[in-house]
């Protein structure tokens, strides 16, 4: 494993992004054979065993080293500590020791064209038929599908039960013929996002997580994994290298120098608020954490976390922009991609809000599950779901 030097330009062809996940699988695969793999997850599974203290001084020790970040997304961070807690024992060996060990990727598979912040009025179904079953639909916006062995899926298998009451969660295989792929290119270029068609896709029954048509139980575990993750909170993040990935991280302080601001009294004033909001951060998903561990706080308070990870990034984001000015699009006279780096970032901004609920749906959690108001009016809740009016 080597230090390395900062890759300001995301991989962008398919051959690039293959590489890319060919690499992530090796490092994967080394960490775990060095024992640093899976460090707070049980060692019956594969993992180390350790705490929380042991993870934040891996995390400080490999912030400059080239990790396989791609691999600690969805993989290790949602799908892994979902199966972990919902998952049989046979479930639990195959799935997340080999998401540890890195012989294994997992993706989720939850929205749909039809929406995703309606998780539970889905309609890609599952007919249950002997030991297996039988999928047709389509789902959409899955993060890195391409590069899984196996994806979460959330289906329906009642279709006479209200929405929330005929779902399952499902483990499919997502190198099957019955399973078609698509990429989906998105504006900054990239081309993480794929969508699923299937058709007549056989599925065994042993993938079944939890009970039959109890699916929703099991997606509101996955559902607060992700908000944990996508609010920095998870204790399986894992060496998320400084500067890699998606929205890579240009440090404010170092934007205003290296654009000549670094005396602007307005510049100074953001990287002020910027580096206050950090601070801000941390100490929410510490109150927030240790509230939801003591009971204080109910699960759905991970919505506050996934909130403000939605807000404040999107907010450093306009600022960066404002700083940088048109050298976020014209870059300046080195040529490295670092000050268009901040252009890309921002045609992402809005995804912030989006992936792993939206920004919309946390304020909506807050209010009526964490702040005790009243809720939403549904007009579908205790209809039989085949009865419920919805578009074509
Ligand atoms: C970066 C990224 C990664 C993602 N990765 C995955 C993945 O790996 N797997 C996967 O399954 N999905 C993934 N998604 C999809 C994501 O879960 C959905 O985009 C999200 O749940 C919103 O669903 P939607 O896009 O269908 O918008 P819609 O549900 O159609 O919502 C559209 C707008 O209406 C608002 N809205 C909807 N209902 C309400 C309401 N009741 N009250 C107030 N406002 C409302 C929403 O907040 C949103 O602004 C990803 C998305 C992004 C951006």
């Amino acid at each position: 494993m080597s230090r390395m030097t900062v890759p300001w330009a995301p991989a962008s062809t398919t051959e690039e992004h293959l590489a890319s996940w060919a690499r992530h699988r090796e490092l994967q695969k080394l960490l775990f054979s060095g024992g640093f793999a899976g460090i707070c997850y049980p060692s019956e599974y594969g993992g180390q065993g350790l705490s929380r203290a042991h993870q934040d001084a891996f995390n400080d020790e490999c912030a400059d080293y080239e990790m396989p970040w791609q691999i600690t997304g969805a993989s290790l961070l949602i799908c892994a500590p979902m199966i972990l807690e919902m998952g049989t024992e046979e479930q639990k060996q195959k799935f997340v020791r080999g998401a540890i060990s890195g012989e294994l990727v997992l993706c989720q598979l939850l929205s749909e064209p039809s929406g995703g912040s309606d998780l539970a009025g889905l309609l890609t179904r599952a007919d249950r038929d002997g030991d297996t079953y039988i999928f047709n639909g389509q789902k959409t916006w899955s993060t890195f599908a391409y590069a899984a062995d196996y994806g979460t899926c959330l289906v329906r298998t009642d279709w006479d039960a209200p929405k929330h009451r005929g779902l399952s969660m499902i483990i499919v295989p997502i190198n099957d013929p019955q399973l078609h792929l698509n990429r989906v290119r998105m504006v900054n270029g990239d081309e993480e996002f794929c969508e699923e068609f299937f058709t007549d896709l056989v599925v065994p029954a042993e993938n079944l997580i939890g009970t039959e048509n109890d699916g929703w139980t099991v997606a509101s575990r996955q559902l607060f994994y992700e908000r944990q993750a996508v609010g920095g909170a998870s204790p399986y993040a894992s060496g998320r290298a400084r500067n890699q990935g998606f929205m890579a991280s240009v440090p404010i302080d170092e934007l205003a120098r290296s654009v000549g601001k670094a005396d602007d009294p307005a510049t100074r004033e953001f990287v002020g608020w910027a580096h206050a909001q950090d601070v801000v951060m941390e100490q929410l998903v510490h109150r927030v954490s240790t509230g939801m561990a003591s009971g204080e706080y109910p699960a759905l308070a991970s919505a506050m976390m996934r909130l403000n990870h939605a807000e404040i990034p999107q907010q450093k984001q306009d600022m960066m922009l404002d700083i940088a000015g048109s050298l976020a699009v014209l870059g300046d006279a080195q040529g490295d991609g670092y000050l268009q780096t901040i252009g890309v970032n921002y045609l992402m901004r809005q995804g912030i809000s989006l992936g792993g609920g939206s920004a919309e749906m946390s304020r909506n959690m807050i209010a009526e599950r964490v702040m005790g108001m009243p809720r939403e009016m549904a007009a579908d809740r205790d209809v039989p779901f085949r009865e419920v009016r919805r578009g074509r």
